[in-house]
């Protein structure tokens, strides 16, 4: 009878048709005495909110874990499934486990099914795939690329703060880059106003829901990026070298940030390296 902690343990195999590979942040093993292991895989999050997200991707590190040892003949008693917060790892408490078979249906739907979520996401050509950024993409190690090609299409999620929502339904009335959204409306005497010829566009778009009401404040925010307005004035292209002192806000929130020493989010990367 024994227990071990494996830490940051990778868990490779195949699922379906899918090669996978994923990294569990633990994996508690309890030996009986008639040898079989009773497995606890706890993955470690920020939030202390749980998730069916959470629980599918230990639900996948179970079933590699799970065929791993099944090929190599080791008897597996239980197999169970945990979420800790990251603020609860200093607590002596153990975390609550639940049953992954509740799970089971979703990582089959998503893998190994001939109509899988992940086949038909795989099988997409790469420049149709529809992603947006946000918070998430801080701790993401492909946040480089989705970064650069986000700059580089002048892609909606360059606008700060743009929920994905917001930016569906942009999409899906003919909206795709961020000189689209900015030219939409003009700052007027007291608010913002219909840009010339863009009435019509206004008003079929502030029917949209969740559109509506918000769109002066995003189209601001889409008016803030660099490059997003045509040069109204040959000196216009030169203003951000002219006045480096008049940065915009989001670049007096850069240097917020940096000052504090905080990571940036990605709207602020973007911003800079644009
Ligand atoms: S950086 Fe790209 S791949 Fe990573 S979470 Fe964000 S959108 Fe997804």
């Amino acid at each position: 009878m024994g227990r071990a902690l494996y830490a940051q343990a990778t868990l490779t195999g195949q699922i379906g048709a899918v090669a996978c590979e994923g990294i569990a942040d633990v994996i508690e093993v309890v030996r009986g005495a008639d040898q079989a292991l009773d497995i606890t895989v706890i993955d470690i999050k920020a939030s202390r909110r749980n998730s069916v997200t959470f629980c599918v991707q230990i639900a996948v590190y179970a079933r590699l874990l799970t065929d791993a040892l099944a090929r190599a003949a080791v008897p597996v008693a239980s197999v169970r499934g945990a979420v800790m917060a990251r603020a609860e790892t200093e607590s002596a408490a153990a975390p609550e486990p639940f049953d992954l078979a509740l799970f089971a249906d979703d990582v089959e739907r998503l893998l190994t099914t001939p109509d899988a979520d992940i086949l038909r996401v795989l099988q997409r050509p790469f420049a149709v795939t529809d992603y947006h950024l946000s918070a998430k993409c801080d701790g993401c190690p492909y946040n480089a690329l989705c970064f650069i090609d986000t700059a580089e299409r002048h892609d909606l999620s360059m606008v700060p703060l743009l929920t994905a929502t917001e930016k569906r339904a942009l999409q899906r009335e003919g909206l795709t880059h961020v000189r689209q959204l900015a030219t939409l409306m003009d700052y007027g005497p007291r608010a913002m106003v219909p840009a010339p010829g863009r009435e019509q566009d206004l008003a079929r778009l502030s029917t949209r829901w969740p559109l509506g009401g918000r769109l002066p404040v995003l189209v601001q925010r889409a008016r803030a990026r660099p490059g997003a307005r045509p040069p109204q004035h040959p000196l216009a292209t030169r203003w951000p070298a002219a006045r480096p002192g008049a940065a915009c806000q989001n670049g007096v929130a850069a240097r917020r940030s940096q000052h504090r020493g905080e990571a940036l989010p990605p709207w602020l990367r973007l911003w800079l390296i644009t």
